[in-house]
């Protein structure tokens, strides 16, 4: 065979999966930046659910979304919002379509894994005082201990009330600490596993050491930090068992590496691909063809349980409800809708290469990632999209020039994890996972590529553009 018919036939039949940075015109660059730039803002307004709630309902409004209330008149080119209990957000661009034609969804979650505090969480030991917490979420509990930490929620007064906490976020401001042994002292602590090193009651967060009152008296430090607490919020000790209140990385997002190519910051998982839904709905300036539908869930990290998670019924209410303004049943809405599930997937780390399958291993710089399936155990707790769906997101975001990979968590029976896409599919909705790749995900401090974030967003514009 000749050199060039090689060649040729080579390009003609294997896969040449390429890095993004050889696809991506330098004129996207900018754009790119741009993007990212808007990213990392959102991220340090959203280190809660609660906060990215906030955010988004202040980025849609000036976007031109207004509340939307069941009964509400709604034509095509409306732009509605939906806020579920100040803890997840769902936005529509009533498409030029009925809803009958089905509608295009992007669902992300805002909420991360983090430290609750627990109801009854303020305790003196030894002359300090401390928060016991309970942690929220998958998290490795070693890498949550001496680094700065911030608390924010809100306290619920039997009034219904709401006090917003924000203590440890502003420069200039103390923050909180668990702390850890000292190597020295650490040889017992050394032979354990790692998930048994720091127990999950030793996460508890240090919140001073300056007695007040006379030294004859007890539970000083207690007492001190009662008083400082109910200075700022004019709250009791009792008032913390109606609270909501969550320890967080103390960072904010910043670049990483020398060429800047990276973003670091608590949280990527799943605010890149909340960020990405909201950005691409907002940016669309032309009605759709067919309703586009942004929906940022809480509670994906303990299962999407809940009245705020995504098998809530406040999704069907609320499609239901705009279902009926146009006189459409919401099955058969559902029935031809298709779900991006917006979810982050591993990216491939070579310094911990063992626990991946290379070959279907997200490789960071090569765009947003699609999973067919995640789940663990043979595919148990997927919802397996089938090759008719991932056809139709292969042929969308080709179209659209996405760059896209396709992957798998990691290693067969190396582990496993879950998204929201089952919750959609059980709907009788077509649905695909897709979204950013990331590493060391779950710590503190996550890191994604500014190439897979700008990708993603625009392969969520793909899907609420699409036409059929
Ligand atoms: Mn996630
Ligand atoms: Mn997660």
């Amino acid at each position: 065979m000749e050199k060039n018919d090689y060649k040729e036939l080579k390009e003609q039949l294997l896969s040449t999966k390429k890095n993004g940075y050889d696809i991506l015109p330098s004129a996207e660059h900018a754009a790119m930046e741009d993007y990212c730039a808007g990213y990392k803002a959102f991220l340090d307004a959203s280190k809660t659910e609660r906060l990215c709630a906030a955010e988004t309902i202040r980025l849609a409004e000036a976007g031109g979304y207004r509340p939307y209330s069941p009964g509400m008149d709604v034509k095509s080119g409306d732009k509605v919002y939906v806020c579920n209990r100040g803890k997840a957000v769902m936005l529509a661009h009533i498409g030029k379509n009925s809803l009958d034609q089905g509608i295009q969804l992007a669902a992300a979650h805002i909420d991360s894994p983090r430290l609750d505090l627990k109801p009854n969480p303020l305790y003196e030991d030894s002359e300090l005082a401390y928060f016991k917490t309970h942690y929220y979420g998958g998290i490795r509990k070693y890498q949550w201990v001496t680094i700065p930490l911030a608390l924010h929620g809100v306290v619920v007064l039997k009034d219904g009330s709401r006090i917003t906490v924000r203590i440890g976020e502003d420069e200039g401001e103390p923050r909180l600490v668990i702390t850890d042994l000292l190597p020295h002292l650490g040889a017992a602590q050394n032979k354990k596993p790692l998930s048994e090193a720091i127990p999950g009651e030793t996460l508890n967060l240090l919140l001073g050491s300056r007695p007040i009152g006379g030294e004859e008296e007890s539970g000083r430090v207690k007492l001190a930090v009662m008083k400082l607490l109910n200075e700022k919020y004019g709250i009791v000790e009792d008032d913390l068992t109606s609270a909501e209140l969550e320890a967080v990385p103390a960072v904010k997002a910043c670049d990483i590496g020398l060429d800047r190519s990276l973003i670091g910051a608590y949280g990527h998982d799943d605010r890149v691909c909340a960020y990405a839904a909201l950005k691409a709905l907002l940016d669309m300036k032309e009605t759709p063809a067919k309703t586009a539908v942004c929906i940022l869930a809480d509670k994906e990290e303990i299962g999407s349980d809940g009245v705020t998670g995504m098998q809530s019924a406040a999704f069907d209410a609320f499609i239901e409800d705009l279902c009926a303004s146009q006189g459409v049943p919401l099955r058969a809405c559902f029935a031809r809708s298709f779900c991006l599930s917006a979810d982050v997937t591993a990216a491939f780390d070579p310094n911990f290469a063992d626990v991946f399958e290379k070959r279907n291993g997200a490789q960071l710089n090569y765009g947003v990632g699609l999973c067919k399936y995640t789940g663990a155990r043979g595919k148990s707790g997927a919802s397996d999209a089938d090759a008719e769906t991932v056809a139709y997101v292969r042929r969308l975001f080709d179209e659209a020039g996405v760059v896209w990979q396709i992957s798998e968590l990691g290693k067969v029976d190396a582990g496993g994890g879950g998204t929201v896409a089952m919750y959609m599919a059980n709907r009788n909705i077509n649905t695909l996972d897709a979204g950013v790749p990331v590493l060391s995900m779950h710590a503190p401090f996550e890191t994604v590529s500014k190439l897979d974030c700008y990708e993603t967003y625009k392969g969520m514009k793909a899907v609420y553009q699409a036409e059929r």
